[in-house]
């Protein structure tokens, strides 16, 4: 066969730019990054519900925080609906439906695997569910069966897929969602390890992110039994550890060269019975195929109307890739630890 010169040279070149092009799209598929938010337990009812209802927003003081993220996740502690009847413990939260508007300006989904999501019953949980629909915030770890519970929700963002899943394990567990009732994702180890898997497997995932309700109230550490989840889940493929629950900040740690953030405690909330009830951590992880490239957290001062403020002279955890240890960030900064890339 004897080709034409010019075919020859197309030949040549595309023999050459080929697998220059596939560099440059391996190259543009790593740098490519999606930025990520979690805060921690926001609680509607109360003084913040009261504020919203006369046309305040209790999560304004953070927005320009928040508009440095794609994607913004915060744990809804609260049932919100008007049906009802509030179950026999000792707090129970319901906000109004009308809340969700200033959430929604805010963030993109939220877990309602908590404690607190079932206070009003599986009927009001369930009435959620429509209004976090009608409001177009996402929501996972629970619906309105146990397979809708422990499926991740799936957010896609500058080619990333990202699966989140939540879990509660601290009781009461008859707020669990069963066969064919609502409720939230309780966390069995090998349940939690199978839903990790096949968020990959299955839904195709690139990062699994869990978040979750663990831990004791006002314990500034984390339990042996969150290390040993959370190290689990890691194993299992989880690019990243994200806690709340105790009401007060946890620990982080660096496991395999993922985070584990243990407890972010509170962030809109007017319940508050000590001084360290008062610090919340908002964090926010930078994103690529390859899992977390870097992550920072702020601290949150909440005042007595539950309103959560930025302290910009705080300094507090963060790290990127190539950090031997995790290190302490000045708040002052409002840019992400790793967007002045080189
Ligand atoms: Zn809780």
């Amino acid at each position: 066969m004897i080709f034409h010169l010019s075919t020859v040279k197309k030949i040549l070149a595309a023999s050459i730019t080929l697998p220059l092009l596939l560099q440059q799209a391996h190259a543009d598929d790593k740098s490519r990054s999606v930025s990520i938010l979690f805060a921690g337990d926001i609680v509607l009812d109360g003084m913040p519900g009261k504020m919203i209802a006369e046309g305040k927003d209790p999560l304004a003081p953070f927005s320009d925080i928040f508009k440095t993220t794609d994607i913004r996740v915060a744990n809804l502690e609260c049932v919100v609906a008007t049906s009802g009847h509030a179950a026999d413990k000792n707090f129970t939260f319901r906000a109004a439906p009308k809340t969700l508007a200033t959430l929604r300006r805010h963030f993109d989904a939220v877990s309602i695997a908590n404690n607190h999501s079932g206070d009003f019953g599986r009927e009001a949980f369930t009435e959620m569910l429509s209004h976090l629909n009608q409001y177009q915030v996402k929501y996972f770890g629970g619906g309105r069966q146990l397979h809708e519970a422990h499926a991740p929700l799936l957010i896609e963002k500058n080619g990333l897929k990202i699966a989140l899943l939540g879990y509660n394990e601290f009781m009461p567990r008859s707020f669990e969602a069963t066969a064919s009732e609502a409720g939230v994702a309780w966390s069995e180890d090998e349940q939690v390890v199978a839903d990790i898997r096949k968020a990959r497997t299955e839904s195709g995932a690139d990062l699994v992110i869990p978040f979750m309700h663990w831990g004791w109230e006002n314990d500034k550490h984390s339990t042996a039994r969150q290390q040993q989840l959370a190290h689990l889940m890691i194993d299992a493929g989880a690019d990243a550890v994200i806690g709340g629950h105790p009401h007060v900040i946890q620990e982080t740690e660096q496991y395999k060269d993922k985070p584990i953030i243990y407890s972010l405690g509170n962030f809109v909330i007017d319940e508050l019975d000590n001084e360290p009830q008062t610090r919340g951590w908002i964090t926010r992880l930078e994103l690529n195929k390859s899992g977390v490239k870097a992550w920072d957290t702020r601290l949150a001062k909440i005042n007595q109307d539950g309103v959560p403020m930025p302290v910009p002279e705080a300094a507090t955890p963060c790290w990127q890739q190539g950090d031997a240890s995790i290190k302490l960030c000045s708040n002052a900064k409002i840019d992400f630890v790793s967007t002045k890339k080189p």
